[in-house]
C-alpha cells in the first residue's frame, strides 16, 4: 500500500498545425493517504482521466510531480509505479479466458499457481463473475468486461488502484451492487485507491474522502458529508447532493431585521430569522447568491424558524413516495425541490417550500463563487 501525493500537477497536450495545444489540468495538488478511498468527481473535461494517466506513468506530467510511497514516480517506470489502472474501455486481451486475463500478471511475476488461482475466484466472486472466467472478452457483455477488469486489478494487489469510471457500463441495480461491493473489498483490503467519475451520487457513495474538480481548479477535498454541508464554492454546492442546490441572486438588507432580498422585478424577501442573523450579517451590502435545498414539510405546516419562499411549479418528476418539483421565483430564479406529499403538486401551480437558515449559504457571485457565510452553526 501506499500513499499518492499530487504536488501542483499541470498536463497541456501539445497542439498541431490544427489544433491548439489543451491544458488538460492546472496546478493539481492532492493527497490520498495510504489506504484511503480517494474519489475523484467532476465534470466531463476536467482533467480526471489525465491525473490517473499521469500517477500511471502512461503520460508525462508537464509540470509538478507526484510521489508514490514517498518516491519521485518521474524515478519509477510505469511497472515499477506498481500501480493498477482500470480504463473506462476495460483493455482485456482479447485472445485470452477472463481467468487468464486476471492470472496474467502475478503469473508474469512467477508468483505460486495456486496463490494465484485462489485469488481470482475469491476477486471473481466478490464481483459476481465466477461464471465468466472460462469466456473470452468477446464472449461478454461490456458489464461483465468491466468487472473483470476491475477483478484483474484487485488480482494483481498493487500499491495503488486507479479506477476511471469502472461502473460506467453497469445497469442501475448492478451499479448499486457493484458499489457495495467495491466498499466491502476495500474495507477488507483497504488498497490505496484513486476513482474517477462524474457521478456525484457514486462519489458520495465510495469516497472516503471526495475531491471535487471544475473546469478551472480542484474546488473541494473533504468527506462526503462535508462537502455536503460546508460546500467551499457554489460549484461544489451545486454539483454535490440530492436534490441539487438552488440559487438566488440577491442582496442582504437591513431593515429592521435581517433580510434577502431576490434580484429583480418581483423579487421574494427572506426574512432571516432571529437567532440566525450572526451567520450572515458580514454579508450585508454588495450582491450576493443565496444557496439551499428547498423542502416542503411533510405535515405542510410550515416552520416558524425557517424562511418560506413560493415558486411557480414547471415539472413534477415522481420518483416513488417523493416527487422532484421544478420550477422559479416570480423574478425567474431557478428552483428545484424534493417534495413528499406531492399528489396536488401540478405545473402551473404555486408551492411554498422552506428554506432552513441552519442549512443556507451565502455564495460571492458567479458559476464558481466562493463561499462568503452561512452553512452549520
Ligand atoms: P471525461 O469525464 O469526459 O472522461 P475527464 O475529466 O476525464 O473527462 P480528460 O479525459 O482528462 O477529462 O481530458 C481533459 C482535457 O484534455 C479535455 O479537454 C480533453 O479533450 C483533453 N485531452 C485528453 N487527452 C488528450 C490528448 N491525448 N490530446 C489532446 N487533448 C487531450
Amino acid at each position: 500500500m501506499a500513499q499518492v501525493t499530487l504536488d501542483n500537477l499541470g498536463k497541456v497536450y501539445p497542439g498541431s498545425r490544427r489544433h491548439a495545444p489543451v491544458r488538460a489540468l492546472d496546478s493539481l495538488s492532492l493527497d490520498a493517504a495510504d489506504g484511503e478511498y480517494l474519489v475523484l468527481v467532476g465534470p466531463s473535461g476536467c482533467g480526471k482521466t489525465t491525473a490517473l494517466r499521469l500517477i500511471a506513468g502512461l503520460e508525462d506530467p508537464t509540470s509538478g510531480s507526484i510521489r508514490i510511497a514517498g518516491q519521485a514516480a518521474e524515478s519509477l517506470s510505469p511497472a515499477g509505479r506498481d500501480v493498477a489502472m482500470v480504463f473506462q474501455s476495460y483493455s482485456l486481451y482479447p485472445h485470452m479466458t477472463a481467468y487468464e486475463n486476471m492470472a496474467f500478471a502475478p503469473r508474469l511475476r512467477g508468483e505460486p499457481r495456486r496463490d494465484i488461482d485462489a485469488r481470482v475466484r475469491e476477486a471473481a466472486r466478490a464481483l459476481g463473475v465466477e461464471d465468466a472466467l472460462h469466456r473470452r472478452p468477446g464472449q461478454l457483455s461490456g458489464g461483465q468486461c468491466q468487472r473483470i477488469a476491475l477483478a484483474r486489478c484487485l488480482v494483481r494487489r498493487p500499491r495503488a488502484l486507479l479506477l476511471d469510471e469502472p461502473l460506467s457500463n453497469l445497469d442501475a441495480p448492478l451499479r448499486a451492487a457493484a458499489r457495495a461491493d467495491l466498499k466491502a473489498l476495500h474495507r477488507r483490503d483497504p488498497t490505496t485507491t484513486l476513482h474517477v467519475t462524474h457521478d456525484q451520487g457514486e462519489a458520495m457513495a465510495l469516497g472516503d474522502r471526495v475531491a471535487v474538480m471544475s473546469p478551472a481548479r480542484l474546488e473541494q477535498a473533504g468527506t462526503p458529508m462535508s462537502l455536503h454541508r460546508e460546500p467551499a464554492s457554489r460549484f461544489v454546492a451545486g454539483f454535490i447532493g440530492t436534490p441539487a442546490m438552488s440559487f438566488v441572486e440577491g442582496r442582504l438588507e437591513r431593515a429592521g431585521g435581517l433580510w434577502f432580498v431576490e434580484s429583480g422585478e418581483g423579487g421574494a424577501r427572506l426574512a432571516i430569522p432571529a437567532g440566525h442573523e450572526g451567520r450572515f450579517e458580514g454579508a450585508v451590502g454588495p450582491p450576493v447568491v443565496l444557496g439551499f435545498r428547498a423542502r416542503v414539510p411533510a405535515d405542510g405546516v410550515p416552520d416558524a424558524a425557517r424562511m418560506p419562499l413560493s415558486f411557480l411549479v414547471r415539472t413534477v418528476e415522481p420518483l416513488g413516495d417523493d416527487a422532484e418539483v421544478r420550477g422559479e421565483t416570480g423574478a425567474g430564479s431557478p428552483i428545484v425541490a424534493r417534495v413528499p406529499a406531492w399528489e396536488g403538486v401540478a405545473p402551473g401551480r404555486s408551492l411554498m417550500v422552506e428554506v432552513d437558515p441552519r442549512a443556507a449559504h451565502l455564495f460571492e457571485p458567479g458559476p464558481f463563487g466562493r463561499r462568503l457565510t452561512g452553512g452549520s452553526p
